[in-house]
């Protein structure tokens, strides 16, 4: 759906390539993280996407078509964005904001006005009570779901995000992670995501595409990159505590034995192994059980860490 052909890009009065010999596919009703450390041109490759930057080499294709040969304005119509302070316009209220584009697609009055309160019920915000609301009576949290309902509002098939969640406090950050999460992957839509946030990249991707210095170093599933980083600088990058990430990703069920459960802590059977060390580091234990599982030890989750779950079952992310 999004493709990066031999990419480049250097900057009027720069010496360095912002990005050079990138080669990226974003599969159709996937999400793809971008990260890295800052500058190294994460946010230069999602801007080609939607021609706010021209590469100087290659071609990035979007369901196929060479984005060089299509007009901008209209472009960026087809295609969600979504920034880091949703950049709300301040003085409309958030039907008009999540409005913007299905009135400048000159959608019926009537269909504009159903597909906003649709949109509103999509991110969590109640119709009735957030309709007529200003951006500045809103949380950072409800306004980043405000920039969503917008960025989705014309039913785009692509969706770049450059640090959604970075305005939103930490506690809100992972709900709102999760519940956008599960959104686009049920709505089947094509994202690019830029992020700095490891943990977010993790949680929301199917593929994570490490940068370093404009090019690409290790395009990988979530939990390939944290089990075999493709260098020393993936490996720092993702850093020592790349196997508690791990075991973020995979069901504490999977790893779970038969045997008898009486006395010992019970966790949720939707707890990930990560829950599940943490539960035995705070209860002192070194067992406990998975509700609908069996009993987790902290032996199996040293060997989880260290190969990942056991075959036949899937992680979930
Ligand atoms: P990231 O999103 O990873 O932080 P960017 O893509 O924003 O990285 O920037 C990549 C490099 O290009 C950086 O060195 C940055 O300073 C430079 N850069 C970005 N935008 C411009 C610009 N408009 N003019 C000149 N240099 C820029």
């Amino acid at each position: 759906m999004i493709r990066f052909e031999g990419v480049a890009r250097t900057y009027p009065g720069q010496e360095r390539p912002a990005v050079a010999g990138i080669d990226l596919t974003v599969a159709d009703g996937t999400t793809l993280a971008l990260i890295g450390p800052s500058g190294c041109g994460k946010s230069t490759l999602l801007r080609m996407v939607n021609r706010l930057v021209d590469p100087d080499a290659g071609r990035v294709l979007v369901g196929g078509e060479d984005v060089a040969g299509l007009d901008p304005v209209a472009l960026r119509r087809r295609i969600g964005y979504v920034l880091q302070g949703v950049g709300l316009f301040p003085h409309r209220s958030v039907a008009q904001n999540v409005a913007t584009v299905p009135g400048l697609l000159g959608w019926p009055k009537r269909r504009v006005r159903e597909r906003v309160d649709a949109m509103l019920d999509l991110v969590g915000l109640e119709p009735a009570a957030y309709r007529d609301r200003r951006p500045d009576e809103l949380s950072g949290g409800q306004r980043q779901r405000v920039g969503v309902a917008r960025a989705l509002a014309a039913d785009p098939a692509v969706l770049l995000m450059d640090e959604p969640f970075g305005a939103v406090d930490p506690l809100g950050r992972v709900r709102l992670q999760a519940e956008i999460g599960e959104i686009l992957g049920r709505l089947g839509k094509t994202v690019l995501l830029v992020t700095h946030d490891l943990d977010e990249a993790v949680r929301l991707s199917d593929r994570v595409a490490l940068m370093r210095d404009g090019r690409l170093v290790q395009d990988a599933a979530p939990a390939d990159l944290l089990a075999r980083p493709a260098d020393a600088f993936v490996e720092e990058f993702v850093g020592a505590d790349r196997l508690l990430r791990r075991l973020g990703l995979i069901a504490a069920g999977a790893l779970a034995e038969p045997g008898a459960a009486a006395g010992l802590p019970v966790l949720p059977a939707a707890a990930s192994a990560r829950d599940a060390l943490s539960a035995l580091l705070a209860s002192g234990a070194e067992r406990l059980a998975v509700a609908e599982a069996g009993i987790v030890t902290l032996a199996s989750l040293r060997r989880a860490a260290r190969d990942g779950a056991p075959a036949g079952f899937t992680s979930g992310a």
